[in-house]
């Protein structure tokens, strides 16, 4: 799970880019952590770069296939 220290630095959003569900491979719209939905693995990533692959880390038959969801993004105009 994502960490902070200073509450300050962070603020909640109702943006829907934090919904999307990213394929293994696909470039993401913004910079941040991004959250492995089978396993919670986390990663951070930057924009408009391909996001691991399915075989980045091993998962269960339960856990399903990798796939990656925004969970903080870097807000780059202040
Ligand atoms: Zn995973």
């Amino acid at each position: 799970m994502a960490v902070y220290k200073y509450s300050s630095y962070v603020k909640t959003s109702t943006s829907d880019a934090f919904d999307t569900i990213y394929e293994p491979g696909s470039k993401p719209a913004h910079s941040g952590i991004y959250r492995c939905e089978g396993c919670g693995k986390e990663i951070s990533h930057n924009a408009g770069v391909s996001l691991p692959p399915q075989n980045h880390h091993q998962h269960t038959v339960a856990q399903g296939k990798v796939r990656w969801r925004m969970s903080v993004y870097a807000e780059t105009n202040g």
